[in-house]
């Protein structure tokens, strides 16, 4: 099973993608977070893409591809093994030729795409929700000041880490993003939809309901029962 959450930024891809990784057992395959990943490390890959995240543009498809077509690697592994379904991507892929690469390295593994979720907010609402969102600069996990925040200000409730804003969670990288997604990764939808394989949810809902939605859909795609 490989489904793909599809949606503008901060149409909460990420906070659905933490609940359904481990509920569906897929392995989560967000790009965004390999790149800070790898940002943090100050490794090669992080010094090639830290000038871009910063500027909310997108890293060359080349390069993105490939750590795709590594961390598929490793999933298909485990796959084979019964640890894991498949994957889950956030993230990815952004732009057609990503999306014709997906399909390629997928289908090297004899897999495919299952579904890809639409999650659908009104784009007013967008840049409220990635101005407000803190995420903790240890664990990663992700806050909303408004609809979503921490016992205490500023402080994970996870594991006590700081939360810190995302440079790329300030206007004018968040323009430019958003720009971005409608230029570049919404025409997926067509590229998908063609196929039969887009679901849309509306993500402008409590965090609860929209996983309860996702769930449905994946059931009725797999004809499996999701175990809650
Ligand atoms: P995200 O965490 O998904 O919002 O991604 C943060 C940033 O990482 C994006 O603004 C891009 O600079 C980069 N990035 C993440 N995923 C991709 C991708 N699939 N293609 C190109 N750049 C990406």
């Amino acid at each position: 099973m490989n489904i793909i959450l599809m949606g503008a930024q901060g149409s909460g891809k990420g906070t659905q993608a933490r609940v359904l990784g481990p509920e569906l057992n897929l392995v989560k395959v967000a790009t965004g977070d390999l790149f800070r990943a790898a940002i943090a490390a100050g490794n090669e890959l992080g010094q090639k893409v830290e000038a871009i995240l910063a500027r909310g543009d997108l890293v060359p498809d080349e390069l993105t591809n490939a750590i795709v077509r590594e961390r598929l690697a490793e999933i298909a592994r485990a796959k084979a093994a019964g640890e894991v379904e498949g994957a889950l991507f956030d993230g990815f892929p952004r732009t057609a030729a990503q999306a014709e690469a997906l399909d390629q390295i997928l289908a090297d593994h004899d897999d495919r795409v299952t579904v890809v979720i639409e999650l659908q907010v009104d784009p007013e609402k967008l840049v409220d929700r990635l101005s407000k969102r803190r995420v903790c600069a240890n664990c990663g996990a992700v806050y909303n000041l408004e609809a979503d925040p921490p016992a205490v200000a500023g402080v994970c409730d996870r594991c006590g880490g700081a939360l810190v804003q995302r440079d790329d969670d300030k206007p004018e990288p968040i323009r430019r993003r958003l720009a971005l997604y409608a230029e570049q990764t919404a025409p997926l939808l067509t590229y998908y939809g063609q196929r039969g394989l887009v679901e849309q949810v509306d993500g402008d809902r409590p965090i609860a309901d929209v996983t309860a939605a996702i769930e449905v859909i994946v059931e009725k795609r797999t004809q499996t029962k999701v175990t809650r």
